[in-house]
């Protein structure tokens, strides 16, 4: 008779447990996970994947009017929110049957329900009113939207979860916020046709991110007709009697909107889940606090992902996962490696980044190479848009070390993936430089920047 019923429970079935659940199951444990709503987590039920979805429908607009410049004549157009939502739903139902299946496959079992802890080797499966025992337990239950009880009738505010299933698109939106979801979703209502306002609370949108990018994106959405307030914050919201929202701002002014987005970070999920019963220590925002090889103080529980409120994004999530189980089941213990990750914004233009900020390089470097480039991109010279693309390599001039890499503009997502190899494999300015063109693109600009645009020097920009 074993020790205990499963070797490992996974509580949360995001991108996180998923992967940790599976490659443990097909390694031969015996492993179940458990999951109160649907496998596949934030990503892909109501994040990442919808929202690229929704990016690729807001984004035909602009290609219909760049067509004209090409020859082409594009009859009238329309817009059918529901047919994209349903289209929408259909793909994320595949993909979390596929979920579903790869656990199935390599043994996994499928706990359908909330689980919270007892003590640190006992689950309650709240469902079904029962009890099971694991030798470990990982925790990988994810975010979900903050609140902003503080801001009298955030009760009439919807969040990004709220977005994705919203049973009519509104003429108007205020979004609340300047990072990564609200700089997303603002470009994605303007673009189905929305007026849409930005409200955020400091100078300058997409904080952390290199300040040409925040800049570019910025000016970029404005030319489109996207209003952007800041620095501002919305100090009091009523709802009126015809349905409308007006949106009391602190600079005097009120909007009236018909719906309001918050989109102020994300909280980790860790209400009742019985931390206090294990043992298990939180942190300041209820984060589960987990040393460099994501366990917690309790030395058999483990978590991963946007609970732990390291780096809040699905890739890293699963790299944990995977350090998880190098760590635990083959004897190889592995910290995350969370140094130089590529990432992108998917506004309109995109970003795609890795590396440091010059703000950031300009701090950690005696001298730097700033090579920037900004320019129209071949596609936009026949269609007459004149939004332009921005790159951007930080070079550590001592090393000559490349320790940023940062592009705006059309597949600077896709680009950002590449730049990450480089980065990460700490390649040099002259690897760059050695690096044949692929012509004609926009990428090619990445190789081609031969001379400095300037430098800096003990943190001052110099000629
Ligand atoms: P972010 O942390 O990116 O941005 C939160 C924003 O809300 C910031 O602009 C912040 O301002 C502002 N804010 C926070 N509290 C308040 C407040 N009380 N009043 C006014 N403004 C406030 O979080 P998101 O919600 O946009 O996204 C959550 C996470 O999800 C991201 O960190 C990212 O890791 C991940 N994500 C990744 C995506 C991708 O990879 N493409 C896409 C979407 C999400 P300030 O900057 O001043 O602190």
């Amino acid at each position: 008779m074993a020790e205990f019923d499963y070797d490992l429970f996974v509580i949360g079935g995001g991108s996180g447990g998923v992967r940790a659940g599976r490659l443990a199951a097909s390694m031969g444990k015996r492993v179940a996970i458990a999951e109160e709503y649907r496998f596949g987590g934030t990503c892909v039920i109501r994040g990442c994947v919808p929202k690229k979805l929704f990016v690729y429908a807001s984004q035909f607009p602009e290609h219909f009017e760049d067509s004209a410049g090409y020859g082409w004549t594009v009859g009238e157009t329309s817009f059918d929110w529901p047919t994209l939502i349903a289209n929408k739903d259909r793909e994320i139902a595949r993909l979390e049957g596929l979920y579903r299946a790869g656990l199935e496959r390599a043994g996994a079992e499928i706990v359908e329900s909330r689980a919270v802890l007892l003590d640190r080797h006992t689950v309650r499966i709240v469902k079904d009113n029962r009890t099971v025992t694991a030798r470990h337990i990982l925790i990988a239950t994810g975010g979900r939207p903050t609140e902003h009880p503080a801001l009298p009738g955030h009760e009439h505010a919807i969040s990004s979860n709220e977005a994705f299933h919203l049973e009519q698109l509104p003429a108007s939106i205020a979004i609340a916020g300047g990072g990564y979801i609200a700089v997303e979703f603002a470009n994605i209502f303007h673009g189905l046709g929305v007026e849409t306002t930005l409200i955020y609370r400091g100078k300058e949108i997409l904080g952390r991110f290199d300040m040409d990018m925040r800049r570019g994106v910025h000016n970029a959405m404005e030319a489109k007709g996207i209003r952007i307030i800041c620095p501002a914050v919305a100090h009091n919201i009523g709802k009126r009697a015809d349905g409308k929202l007006a949106i009391e701002l602190s600079n005097d002014e009120t909007l009236i909107v018909d719906q309001l987005m918050l989109a102020l970070g994300r909280s980790p999920n860790t209400e009742g889940l019985g931390l206090e019963a294990a043992g298990v220590e939180t942190g300041h925002i209820g984060e589960i606090v987990v040393d460099d090889y994501s366990r917690t103080n309790v030395d058999n529980i483990y978590a991963i992902g946007d609970v732990t409120n390291r780096v809040q994004l699905t890739p890293v999530a699963i790299h944990e996962a995977m350090c998880f189980i190098d760590t635990v089941y083959r004897d190889k213990p592995t910290t995350p490696d969370f140094d130089a990750i590529a990432t992108a914004v998917f506004s309109q233009p995109e970003i795609g980044t890795v590396g440091l900020s010059e703000d950031e390089a300009a701090k950690r470097f005696d001298e730097l190479e700033i090579y920037r480039a900004e320019f129209r991109p071949m596609r936009h010279t026949l269609s007459g848009r004149q939004e332009k693309m921005i790159m951007k390599l930080l070079v550590d001039a001592a090393t000559r070390r490349v320790v940023g890499a940062h592009v705006l503009g059309v597949d600077a997502g896709e680009m950002a993936q590449l730049l990450g190899i480089a980065v990460k494999a700490r390649l040099t300015k002259d690897d760059f430089d050695a690096t044949m063109a692929v012509h004609p693109t926009a990428a090619e600009e990445l190789v081609t920047m031969y001379q400095p645009t300037y430098r800096v020097k003990n943190g001052e920009r110099v000629a």
